[in-house]
């Protein structure tokens, strides 16, 4: 069984349709980078796995269960199961770092207070955040927020973490910091999917690349496929310019 299985898959922002019959497998520990020029529909694709913005049809399981979108108690299970960092990292500027991380589990999952800091203290400590727990957003540099959005993101346990170009609004020298997150939450193998334009990060960390144009994936495959020799023409394109 997949962890998660996505079939047929369509969205529609009003009549525009973005997302034409997206078939896609992901299995636990896997990390799919998702490629592809801008209005591909790579963040259709992540806002309609969280449901975002619900399917106009298509199936998308999870552990081989179907979800059904329209089911508002469902979907905020769901939210709970696939978590998402998008590029603007968005942090509660009135909260110091370590109330960003532990506000929802204390407030909305109601888990006990103690538990939870302990949690996000090991997990602010991991990404190399351990001495910011009393500082403020403001008071951090772009990539310390990202990290701590990151965290604040997994502080929720889910199964399967979506990243939608979580680098994109740094300044290259704090990138690689962020990078360096990424790359240990897959050494530890959390499933992930990621939407990323850093090409030698996806090369390096992604077990499976899949290459996205016009709503539709047109190559999947690993990333030596993709980058290397890639079957089609649109790939091909795209990789040689990117490059
Ligand atoms: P990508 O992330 O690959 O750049 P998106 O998933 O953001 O692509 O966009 C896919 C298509 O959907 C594009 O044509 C884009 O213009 C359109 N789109 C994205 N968001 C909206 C929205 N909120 N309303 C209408 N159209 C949208
Ligand atoms: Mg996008």
């Amino acid at each position: 069984m997949h962890h998660l299985d996505i079939a047929g898959l369509e969205a529609r922002y009003g009549d525009h349709t973005v997302l034409s019959g997206i078939d896609m497998t992901v299995g636990r520990a896997d990390v799919i980078g998702l490629i592809g020029p801008s209005g591909s529909g790579k963040s259709t694709i992540l806002r309609v796995l969280t449901g975002l913005l619900p399917p106009v049809a298509g199936t998308v399981k999870l552990d081989g269960e179907p979800v059904n979108y329209a089911d508002a108690a469902q979907v905020r299970r769901l939210r709970d199961r696939i978590a998402i960092v998008f590029q603007q990292y968005n942090l509660f500027q009135n909260m110091s770092v370590l109330e960003n991380v532990c506000v929802a589990p204390v407030k909305i999952k109601k888990r006990p207070r103690k538990e939870v800091e302990e949690e996000a203290r090991l997990l602010l400590e991991k990404v190399g955040l351990g001495d910011k727990l009393k500082r403020y957003p403001d008071e951090l540099s772009g990539g310390q927020q990202q990290r701590v959005a990151i965290v604040r993101a997994l502080a929720l346990r889910p199964e399967i973490l979506l990243l939608d170009e979580v680098t994109a609004a740094l300044d290259p020298e704090l990138v690689s910091e962020v990078l360096d997150t990424v790359r240990l939450l897959a050494q530890e193998g959390m499933t992930m999917l990621i939407v990323s334009h850093e090409m030698a990060f996806i090369r390096e960390v992604a077990s499976r690349v899949v290459f996205m144009a016009g709503g539709r994936v047109v190559e999947a495959g690993a990333p030596a496929q993709i980058f290397d020799a890639p079957a089609e023409a649109r790939t091909r394109d795209f990789v040689s310019k990117i490059l």
